[in-house]
């Protein structure tokens, strides 16, 4: 019987190695790093996050679906969305002739083209319970790069609702990955799930496990400000006297960790040290490459930084929460593609943590001495960070591959 679900590559690395390098491979960010991850040129110097970039998530992903054209060259491949959250990545798939099936406005997957003649890839971050069962239904090879830490969430997820536990999902609700971990407790007869954004939202709930309303407003107010982030019939007042705490990969974990206390804190006040097992549960499910990621944009705003450039899709959520780390510190730009950085204006077109539209900044570099902290993303090839380095230095004038290959001295 022929094989239709794929979750372990085909062995064709090889094959596609020389691809992967064309389409992603920087040579300057080889260099930076080689330095001791900083360069000085003139007045310039830019400062690279140690961890940055592309993870092991992201990695299999990609390689898996080059993995796949090679391997069924002629069939018809899809992807459920998009592999991963970056615009230049997804225009790679694109050019292999992988097509994307887009999200309809009522938030479902059209699957009406796809047959058991096609392949379908599902992304890193995986997809819901109901989509994978329409899938597999339809017959089709299914390629699986859904990424190993996510489906740790997804376990840990599934025990709560086997266990009589909401999950509490500490995450944006319309993000594919939330959709997909939230989808899990489906498994078991009354799982529920309630996904909470930020600690303002968490505190709403906490104040309603203390006093039963209150502060926290009545259960009626809770269910209609949680209607898209909450399980179908979600009633407060049976839902949340047992809960379980996870969160989104991608979250910025010191407010995770944060909000699990909190609510550890609610359950406590409610019910008594004595039965929190009876009603709590937490588990910290923030990836580790997003957490390596975090902490090393923190130590990079110790470095002596006079501003941070960002770069990653603006939809991508960890992305994102390294912008809003840096901008709590220091002037930040997150811009989606190195494009952004025009050296012949001296503009930098970027979005501010928070907003939902670009903007654009003129002289942003200044004069005089500067260091640029520079990080990316998960989801962002190493060539669109070595483009970026090369724009900020081209933004003074400077040839960087040129000041290189002269042999610069290390950046201090
Ligand atoms: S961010 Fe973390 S969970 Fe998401 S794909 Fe990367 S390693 Fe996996």
């Amino acid at each position: 019987m022929e094989q239709t679900y794929f979750r372990k590559g085909f062995g064709l690395k090889g094959e596609i190695q020389g691809a992967l390098d064309d389409d992603y491979h920087s040579a300057v960010v080889d260099e930076v790093r080689a330095r001791g991850y900083a360069v000085t040129v003139g007045d310039v110097t830019v400062r690279l996050a140690q961890e940055f970039g592309f993870c092991y998530g992201v990695d299999r992903a990609v390689e898996y679906a080059y993995e796949t054209r090679t391997k069924f060259p002629d069939r018809r491949i899809f992807l459920v969305g998009e592999i991963i959250h970056n615009p230049h990545v997804n225009a790679k798939i694109a050019a292999m002739g992988i097509e994307s099936i887009a999200r309809s406005p009522e938030g479902a997957f059209d699957f009406g083209r796809v047959s058991a003649q096609d392949t379908v890839i599902l992304p890193a971050f995986g997809v819901t319970r109901d989509d994978f069962e329409r899938l597999h239904a339809l017959g089709a090879v299914l390629v699986d790069t859904t990424c190993g830490s996510v489906l740790n969430v997804w376990k840990r997820v599934e025990s709560y609702a086997r266990d009589g536990f909401t999950a509490v999902i500490h995450g944006k609700y319309q993000h594919e990955e939330t959709r997909a971990t939230a989808s899990q407790v489906t498994q078991y007869p009354g799982g529920r799930y309630l996904v909470v954004r930020d600690m303002a939202e968490a505190r709403l709930v906490c104040d309603f496990i203390e006093q039963g309303g209150g502060d926290g407003g009545t259960a009626e107010d809770l269910r209609a400000r949680f209607q898209a982030a909450a399980s179908p019939g979600f009633d407060p007042a049976r839902d949340l006297v047992r809960v379980g705490i996870a969160n989104q990969t991608t979250m910025l974990s010191s407010e995770s960790l944060a909000i699990a206390a909190e609510l550890r804190r609610a359950m406590v006040k409610r019910h008594g040290a004595a039965a929190l097992g009876e009603h709590f549960r937490s588990f910290d499910t923030i990836c580790s490459a997003t957490q390596d990621r975090q902490d090393a944009v923190v130590r990079l705003l110790q470095d002596s930084v006079d501003v941070v450039v960002v770069i990653g899709g603006y939809n991508s959520s960890n992305t994102s929460h390294l912008a809003a780390l840096c901008a709590e510190k220091l002037p930040t730009y997150h811009i989606q593609d190195a494009a952004c950085v025009d050296p012949a204006t001296g503009t930098i077109r970027y979005m501010e943590v928070g907003a939902k539209a670009e903007v654009e900044a003129r002289d942003w570099l200044g004069a005089g001495r500067r260091t640029v902290g520079v990080t990316a993303g998960a989801s962002t090839p190493n060539n669109k960070v070595g483009e970026t380095i090369e724009r900020i230095f081209a933004t003074r004038g400077i040839a960087l591959a040129a000041a290189l290959a002269a042999g610069v001295a290390p950046g201090q």
